[in-house]
């Protein structure tokens, strides 16, 4: 037996969630998880229904950034259940698998991309306004998987300014091209430092090359967010939904909104 049931979850998920929305960066480490969970804060915020589907299966950083490092998540028969966090933010992770937060993920490529189908057809996700994925990092492999596994509506690409923007951006076009996806637009992460005296933003990296780049593709800029501690800080306490400054990326919960449903 067993050969029916799988279907009926993917076909309920689909039914159920109206917006898959997956957030794409070159490497790991430029803030691909921050913009993902202050993406879904400020929706959550707004009234939506959102859902976080981790999909960096070695790297997860979602369950810690809301407080949930140390809960595990349940099954219901075959099914997933999603851990909730304070303000009703639905999270699926590996890390929520895992029997210790710290425990390695060694899993091969082809296990990684199961577990994110997973994630997406076995987990019950229930009614969401917003999926959004917080994606592996990088245009490889692993990337196009979760684009083939789940309905992608749009993305956003986070870059910094210490990445090579006009590879990465190029990467992301075309992947979203070859997949048929439409880049909402792209924020940049770590863009400047306010000074805590005068409020000057100063821009570490030197000036940005990102509009340029931007302007080659066809692409919007959406948000620039400065180097916070005190979001970092926020995030490593688990603490974000309270700690997030309220407007932060307001160009991008615009584009999400105007992805149809
Ligand atoms: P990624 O998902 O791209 O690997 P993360 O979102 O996990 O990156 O961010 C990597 C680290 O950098 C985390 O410790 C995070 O708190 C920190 N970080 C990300 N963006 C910022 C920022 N704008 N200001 C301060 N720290 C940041």
């Amino acid at each position: 037996g067993g050969q029916t049931a799988p279907m009926q979850f993917e076909e309920n998920n689909l039914s159920e969630v109206k917006r898959v929305i997956a957030v794409l960066s070159g490497k790991g480490g430029v803030g691909k998880s921050l913009v993902t969970g202050s993406l879904a804060v400020e929706l959550a915020r707004g009234g939506a229904k959102v859902g976080i589907l981790d999909a960096d299966i070695t790297g997860p950083s979602i369950p810690r950034m809301f407080g949930m490092g140390d809960r595990r998540a349940h099954g219901l028969g075959k099914l997933l259940l999603p851990e909730i966090s304070a303000t009703g933010i639905k999270v699926m992770s590996s890390n929520l698998l895992l029997q210790n937060e710290t425990d390695p993920v060694l899993w091969r490529g082809p296990i990684i991309a199961g577990a994110i189908k997973q994630f997406w057809s076995d987990t019950s996700w229930g009614p969401l306004d917003y999926l959004l994925v917080d994606m592996p990092p990088g245009t490889g492999d692993v990337a196009l998987t979760v684009f083939q596994s789940l309905p992608v509506d749009g993305i956003v690409v986070v870059t910094s300014p210490q990445d090579l923007v006009s590879m990465i951006v190029a990467k992301a076009v075309n992947m979203a091209d070859k997949m048929n996806v439409p880049i909402l637009g792209i924020v940049e992460n770590m863009s400047y430092v306010q000074c805590p005296d005068c409020g000057r933003a100063i821009e570490i990296f030197g000036e940005s090359k990102l509009d340029q780049v931007a302007e080659t593709y066809n692409l919007k800029v959406l948000d620039r967010l400065p180097i916070d501690p005190a979001l970092a800080a926020a995030c490593d306490a688990g603490t974000i939904e309270a700690d997030l400054p309220a407007g932060t990326l307001p160009l991008t919960l615009a584009a999400a909104r105007a992805v149809e449903a």
